[in-house]
């Protein structure tokens, strides 16, 4: 089997896509929660608390995740490309975490940003960023490709726009298929 990483801006809807490809045989391992588990620890009390932690510290704590799940197999990562800080986009899979990792496939999950903006405010049990979401989708699709540069990686593209689930996850089952 293969290690599969998917990324996506907050509110694109990967983890519906993800779960829906459960039945493939994977264990689905979720990068925030791994790194909230251990800042916690910190006193850390809500995941999305963590991109506004000190960019020393968020890195830390990806190093520390990354090396937790690069130790795993047949798994789904659901991760970011790139995370929006306060200091600008932190790349979600930088080279020691990439390479810690080593993934077969990186997934980009993408829609239009009207259709994310939208989904992001009707989920009221985030609190999502209010960001240029055309910007960060293009920034996601450069710090994937540096990381499939580093790991050869192949990378796959997942559309998941407005009522067209099933077409997102029959292309992203096709990618599991490989
Ligand atoms: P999520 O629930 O997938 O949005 O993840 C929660 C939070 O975990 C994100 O907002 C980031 O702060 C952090 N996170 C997830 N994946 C990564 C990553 N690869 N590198 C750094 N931070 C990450
Ligand atoms: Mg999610």
């Amino acid at each position: 089997m293969s290690i599969v990483i998917v990324t996506g801006v907050p509110g694109v809807g990967k983890s519906t896509v993800m779960n829906a490809a459960k039945d493939f045989g994977y264990n689905i391992v979720n990068f925030g929660t791994t790194m909230f588990e251990e800042a916690q620890k910190e006193g850390v009390s809500n995941r999305d608390d963590l991109r506004k932690l000190p960019v020393d510290v968020q890195k830390r704590l990806q190093k520390q995740a990354g090396e937790k799940i690069g130790q795993m197999d047949n798994v789904i990562v659901d991760t970011h490309a790139s995370i929006l800080t306060p200091s600008g986009y932190l790349p979600g899979l930088p080279e020691w975490t990439v390479k810690a990792i080593m993934p077969n496939t990186i997934v980009l999950v993408e829609a239009l940003p009207e259709e994310i903006e939208n989904r992001r405010s009707k989920d009221t049990s985030r609190a999502r960023d209010k960001d240029d979401i055309g910007l960060h989708q293009r920034i996601n699709r450069e710090y994937a490709i540096a990381a499939a540069f580093m790991t050869g990686a192949t990378v796959g593209f997942v559309p998941n726009n407005d009522n067209k689930i099933e077409i997102a996850v029959e292309k992203f089952k096709k990618i599991l298929n490989k």
